[in-house]
């Protein structure tokens, strides 16, 4: 279950990334920074988070609609390739700066965002869920067998 709370606990803290400043932070260990198209800055206007895990290093993942992008190339351009993964991203989509948000423009956006996030966390729990039962009928079957 802890890998399970683990991506509860980390995007439940992306009401948060609505900043650019505090969505560039998150890339302080990125690898691409000078020279190239993918630097922290752009990765933060084009709305992504960095969310490194011990196997894949360059995980980025849009705060909004919450795809996970990786295998970055210094060449990549963030904004056309979360556009071309994720074209209906409401945060992409959006027509005005985010400063310039009305309080109503705001709470639709997060409305959106929420139910993009309670689906993927209740379907990570599922497939979760899922793993488990199948895990316990492959280990019931071979108790069986060895009877
Ligand atoms: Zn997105």
């Amino acid at each position: 279950m802890a890998g399970i709370d683990v991506l509860s606990a980390r995007f439940s803290s992306y009401d948060l990334m609505y900043s650019h400043d505090v969505r560039e932070q998150s890339f302080a260990d990125w690898p691409f920074r000078e020279e190239c198209n993918c630097t922290p800055e752009k990765m933060a206007t084009a709305g992504f988070v960095h969310c490194p895990s011990e196997n894949e290093p360059d995980v980025a993942c849009c705060f909004f609609c919450l795809i996970e992008l990786e295998g970055w190339e210094p060449d990549d351009d963030p904004w056309s390739e979360h556009l071309k993964r994720s074209p209906n991203c409401g945060f992409l989509n959006l027509k005005k700066d985010f400063t310039e948000l009305t309080v109503a423009d705001y709470n639709h956006m997060e409305k959106e965002r929420l139910k993009i996030y309670i689906r993927k966390v209740c379907h990570k729990r599922m497939a979760y869920f899922r793993d488990g039962i199948d895990h316990m009928i492959e280990s019931l079957k071979s108790q069986l067998d060895s009877m």
